[in-house]
């Protein structure tokens, strides 16, 4: 948690006053928030605006959990006993990843994000994850992670069941670009899943010949279909594609709340016909 100090030096009298914030309230944070905003660039080839306060949500489609084990050919990245196929940065050095690993699960703490150790271009992804009940904050701070395909292109994990937020940073929503096509929340407490194809970008030197897709399927209902990227993941901003090797870790985020990860398989796809 970051504390800000502000002291005030009055050097005449030796004295010096110092006042400290208070600790920020996990259970508040962000519910004070607007549920969008209106002055943020337009979405390129959209009619709505990044985050936009107008947006329509998706109809809410409750699923149930997938829980598929990891087929013969997958990586298994998390079997729920530790992180060792994992990584953190910390000032730009490697370090070790804070997170917990408890009853079976990862669950976000410390700082920095995970990123693999190994690196991926298209993919399979199967990966489960949980709010825990009670949900600390609202909104954008309500169980706020993130599934970030190449480190650039990030599938939102929110609190999305009972919290509202803009429609495209919900719950397994494009972040900042596509809302997701049905609301197949489940309520904090339960476990969700989330089955991913992505195909990544394709470039002839600077230039993108093939954008990146993803299909998203929350809890068994399909809320993305070869949807394609038009950029990478940016808040409140369009941020451009940056051109990249055709592979690149995958990373979970660490948006200081509370969110648990289990059974996270990864099958590389390499070779597989995606034109
Ligand atoms: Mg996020």
């Amino acid at each position: 948690m970051k504390k800000s100090i502000l002291c005030v030096l009055a050097s005449s009298l030796v004295l010096t006053v110092c006042a400290q914030q208070p600790p920020v309230d996990r259970k508040t944070r962000g519910c004070g928030d607007p549920p969008g905003y209106s002055d943020t660039p337009v979405i390129p080839g959209q009619p709505w605006k990044v985050h936009d306060i107008a947006r329509p949500h998706p109809a809410k489609v409750p699923g149930t959990v997938v829980t598929t084990p990891p087929p013969a050919d997958a990586v298994v990245l998390f079997n729920g006993k530790d992180l060792s196929q994992w990584k953190s940065y910390a000032r730009g050095r490697e370090v070790t990843p804070q997170w917990k690993v408890e009853n079976g699960y990862a669950e976000v703490a410390g700082r920095g994000d995970v990123v693999t150790k190994q690196q991926f271009g298209d993919i399979q992804l199967h990966l489960e994850w949980q709010v825990p009940s009670p949900v600390e904050g609202c909104g954008q701070w309500a169980a706020n992670s993130g599934v970030i395909l190449m480190g650039r292109y990030e599938i939102q994990v929110l609190e999305s069941f009972n919290s509202v937020t803009y429609a495209d940073g919900q719950a397994s929503a494009i972040y900042g670009q596509f809302p997701p096509r049905a609301n197949a929340s489940l309520a904090p407490g339960q476990w969700q899943s989330y089955d991913i194809l992505f195909e990544a970008p394709k470039w002839e030197g600077s230039k993108m010949v093939k954008a990146p897709t993803v299909t998203v399927i929350h809890n068994g209902v399909m809320v993305h279909h070869r949807q394609e990227f038009v950029g990478q993941m940016a808040h409140r901003i369009h941020k451009p594609f940056e051109v990249h090797g055709p592979e690149a870790p995958l990373t979970l985020q660490n948006h200081d709340a509370t969110v648990r990860f289990r059974n996270i398989w990864i099958r590389p796809l390499k070779g597989y016909d995606t034109k």
